[in-house]
């Protein structure tokens, strides 16, 4: 087996699950998953976030509602369309794509997600079921890097967990989802003192820093698995790629497994979106508890 974890793969496989489910939802339910993508502003990166979560949502049959405001949209008119989509049926999910504009609130808005709509796994309500290890919409992209976990080691109990990074976004969930699966977790961040040999003793390490090649090879302990959430534009050699937060070919060689980028962890992020859109539609409609 090769020691590269293939999110892509992963998540395409993943996708072809959640579309036969929409199908058979659709036949046997008369449920479509819908979900509405909220883009304030023309970020070029969100633009193509948004892009390819909707396409993946024709893919698989769930509805997709785009909703594209302007870059001057008050908070107010903007959490006016969130009660609207909270109320409307054929919406299980709701996604304001982040970050928004200076002058709105992102806590606020989140917050105003009906918590049964919340496919993002962002609200406080969510976050605290999680805490307390009853998870409801648990975030993406951790939800994505622990399935890969999952897949390439099983059974965690007892690995040394070294996540780096804090954020409520990636670095946090994912310490909490590793707990849960008993994991001796270390969450290191920008304060944390010597790094590198906190690293060195991790089985499994997490890089969510946003910081290209940050971690070295001799940062990493042979037979690791390394999980890099890192995406970093970058120009080298006259040409402009995207690398992770690991220095990839120097680690590779050393360890069990590590996810690439592109083609690790990003595809996960939004073939979770998609599960998360059918767990919640399954749950509005009575079908799981
Ligand atoms: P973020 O909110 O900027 O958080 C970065 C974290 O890294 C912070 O906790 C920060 O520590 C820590 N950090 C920064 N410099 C450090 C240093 N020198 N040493 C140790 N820790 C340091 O970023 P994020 O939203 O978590 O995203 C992290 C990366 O993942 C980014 O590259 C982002 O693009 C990527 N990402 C990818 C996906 C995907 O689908 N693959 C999804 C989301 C994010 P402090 O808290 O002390 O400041």
């Amino acid at each position: 087996m090769s020691n590269v974890i293939d999110g892509k793969q992963f998540a395409n496989d993943l996708c072809e699950k959640l579309k036969l489910e929409v199908a058979q939802l659709l036949e046997q339910q008369d449920l479509q998953p819908g979900i509405a993508v909220v883009l304030v502003g023309d970020d070029p990166a969100s633009q193509v976030y948004v892009r390819n979560k909707v396409k993946r949502c024709e893919q698989l049959g769930i509805k997709s509602f785009e909703h594209r405001l302007p870059e001057d949209t008050s908070e107010a008119d903007l959490l006016t369309l969130i009660k609207q989509l909270n109320d409307q049926s054929d919406v299980h999910g709701i996604l304001v794509q982040l970050p928004v504009p200076d002058h709105i609130d992102d806590k606020v808005i989140l917050a105003a997600i009906s918590p049964s709509k919340d496919v993002d796994g962002l609200h406080i309500e969510n976050i605290g079921a999680m805490a307390v290890g009853n998870n409801q919409m648990v975030p993406c992209t951790p939800l994505g890097s622990m399935m890969l976990l999952n897949d390439r080691l099983g059974d965690l109990s007892g690995k040394h967990a070294v996540v780096i990074g804090r954020s409520n976004l990636v670095g946090k969930p994912m310490a909490t989802l590793l707990l849960q699966q008993n994991c001796t977790v270390t969450v290191a961040h920008s304060r944390t003192k010597d790094i590198e040999s906190i690293c060195r003793q991790a089985d499994i390490l997490v890089a969510a820093v946003g910081r290209p090649r940050f971690v070295k090879a001799d940062w990493v302990k042979e037979g690791a698995v390394v999980i890099d959430v890192g995406i970093n534009r970058i120009e080298e050699d006259g040409k402009s790629r995207l690398v992770g937060d690991v220095d990839f070919d120097a680690v590779s060689p050393k360890v069990a497994g590590i996810t690439p980028v592109p083609g690790g962890v990003g595809p996960m992020t939004i073939a979770c979106l998609m599960y998360n859109t059918v767990f919640a539609a399954k749950k509005q409609a009575g079908l799981v508890s």
